[in-house]
């Protein structure tokens, strides 16, 4: 479906309503504002391609702001990851933001709302302060500090402001009311004292502002016209408002909170600060693990940026928080892989074939067709000869009619290869196979042309030649949590519902033509599934992840 045939969202009507009441269409920008203490994950991909997907929608700026006014956990790696993994994702943003950018602003205006009356210093600990919050159903409390004297004010906050103070020693809070039913409306905290090292502004401020007074300004200051957040931040809306009242020119565009639904997604928590925890506590390897539900980790993993953004899309913005089935993405990948990941041979659980008529010093090199479902995808060619490895699941000695692969005394087609028939096995001591004995017709050759090819058999196998075989690392991954909602637990920590086996390795061998593939390259290993070349490979040790099953075998099998 195009974006015109599908029907709008509830976003997309505020909009609209927007346009239609005559807020000018060049006037639209959006923003996507990621906090830069962790790497960007499956959450954040919904934020992004709604914001930028309405950029592109209606021509309009999307920047790319980086809310960083908590200097404590925020560091630059993360800013470099955020801003790969958005353009990986194939969103171009107008301008690169920092809230960091507009601390002096944000300081002057804070300075104006002390002058105004609207700002006070408290001098109580953060404990007191909470206790004089009321309760939703009870009001607050003034703190005795709420009518210090502007002067007096204004030498405290500068005080703050040039590190004379102690952390915690003093608050800037905007003077609202303790008594009003929006608890955040009890006059928030403003700034805080931190004499922490910024990530951008180093160490000029020992004043942090606070996320309700920052973000609407930042807002307000690189105009823009919707700001989209998630659902918790519903709340926070009259809080904004009354921010904005204090310094608009109401010949500027005025920035409006609307708020979306929060997208979580099955056997996985999208979360920075439980995935911090995970990488931290060497759960899985790194923030772009092939486990994780980051951008990263699900490049690594060999999820195409197509498959994201149409997980993201075809999911739709909601209004109530929802949980997604970790299959549905799956499905994405798959859709999109099938179309452009071209098609080797790869054997995972190798059992020896010897063609017993086949001459021992033969080779032959076979024509293979990449993609069948993209011509412009060419052939290559692969090796074929006498001993070959199959699957050891694609043999069996005797077996029922619905079993359509190898067995004694039937035949079936090895892929791009001839028809072949098994005649015997041999087995060590404990009696399991160790080779299996077929013989070949050598009029069979797929793509000969000669009546004894086009001979139907039901079953086709994949197979790699042993003598030009190459082995490789394959990591097979399971999900990285037991239960498909390991947050939501009021007993049990998420930590509890790790699955301790969610990683399994084993040796594949691959089609020679596999020998310089490179990292974050995908392949279908035919009737297996698809797999990403890792980051970890090289020509003297390949490594595959493996990305998704072929079929949706989740639950009957595993994959
Ligand atoms: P986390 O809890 O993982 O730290 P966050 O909301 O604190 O997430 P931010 O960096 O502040 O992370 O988020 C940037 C933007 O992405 C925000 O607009 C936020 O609302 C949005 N976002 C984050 N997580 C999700 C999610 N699970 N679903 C939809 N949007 C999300
Ligand atoms: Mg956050």
């Amino acid at each position: 479906m195009s974006t015109e045939e599908k029907s709008l969202n509830f976003i997309e009507h505020i909009i609209e309503d927007d346009l239609k009441a005559g807020f000018p269409n060049n006037s639209l920008r959006f923003r996507f504002p990621p906090e830069p203490n962790g790497y960007l994950h499956l959450g954040h991909a919904t934020s992004i391609c709604l914001n930028f997907g309405l950029g592109l929608k209606y021509n309009a700026p999307v920047n790319l702001r980086f809310d960083d006014t908590n200097p404590a956990k925020e560091e630059q790696e993360y800013v470099d990851a955020i801003k790969r993994d958005v353009e990986w994702l194939g969103y171009k943003w107008d301008k690169e933001c920092y809230a960091s950018d507009y601390f002096q602003e944000l300081y002057n205006w804070a300075i104006q709302m002390i002058k105004n009356g609207k700002a006070y210093v408290d001098s109580q600990t953060s404990q007191e302060i909470a206790e004089q919050k009321g309760t939703p159903t009870q009001p607050g409390k003034d703190s005795p500090f709420r009518n210090r004297s502007v002067e007096e004010n204004l030498s405290l906050f500068e005080k703050m402001k040039n590190g004379d103070v102690k952390e915690g020693e003093h608050v800037l809070r905007a003077k609202i009311d303790m008594t009003a039913t929006n608890m955040l409306m009890r006059d928030p905290v403003m700034y805080r004292v931190l004499h922490k090292h910024h990530h951008r502004t180093a160490d000029k401020w020992k004043i942090y502002p606070m996320y309700d007074w920052a973000h609407g300004e930042s807002d307000y200051v690189e105009q823009v016209s919707h700001s989209l957040c998630t659902l918790e931040f519903l709340p926070h809306r009259e809080l904004y408002d009354w921010f904005l009242d204090q310094i608009i020119d109401p010949n500027k565009v005025r920035p409006k909170q609307r708020e979306f639904a929060r997208r979580n997604v099955s056997h996985t928590v999208v979360s920075k600060r439980k995935l911090l925890k995970l990488v931290e506590e060497g759960v899985v390897s790194g923030w772009d693990d092939p486990r994780m539900p980051t951008i990263s980790g699900l490049r690594r993993r060999g999820y195409t940026p197509a498959s994201i953004r149409n997980f993201a899309d075809s999911i739709g913005i909601a209004k109530r928080d929802n949980l997604v089935d970790v299959s549905h993405l799956e499905f994405c990948v798959r859709e999109d892989l099938n179309k452009v990941a071209p098609r080797v041979m790869a054997v995972l659980d190798p059992v020896k074939l010897v063609i017993t008529n086949y001459p021992e010093d033969k080779e032959e090199w076979l024509d293979a067709e990449n993609n069948p479902e993209d011509e412009s995808a060419g052939n290559r060619q692969v090796p074929f000869s006498r001993e070959l490895y199959i699957e050891r699941e694609d043999f069996k000695e005797e077996a029922n009619r619905k079993f359509f692969r190898l067995t004694i005394g039937k035949e079936v087609r090895l892929k791009n290869g001839y028809i072949i028939q098994g005649e015997s096995v041999v087995k060590d001591a404990d009696g399991n196979i160790t080779e299996i004995h077929c013989s070949y017709d050598p009029d069979t050759r797929s793509g000969s042309g000669t009546e004894a090819s086009q001979r139907k058999v039901k079953g086709t196998l994949h197979w790699v030649s042993i003598q030009h075989a190459i082995p490789a690392e394959i990591r097979v991954y399971d999900r990285l949590f037991l239960v498909d909602s390991p947050d939501t637990d009021k007993e049990k920590d998420f930590m509890e519902f790790i699955n301790p086996d969610s990683l399994h390795l084993t040796t594949g061998y691959l089609e020679p033509s596999l020998k310089d593939s490179a990292p974050e390259e995908v392949f279908q290993f035919q009737r297996i599934g698809y797999f990403a070349v890792d980051k970890e490979s090289n020509q003297s040790k390949l490594v595959f992840n493996k990305t998704v099953g072929l079929r949706d075998s989740w639950g009957s099998k595993g994959n």
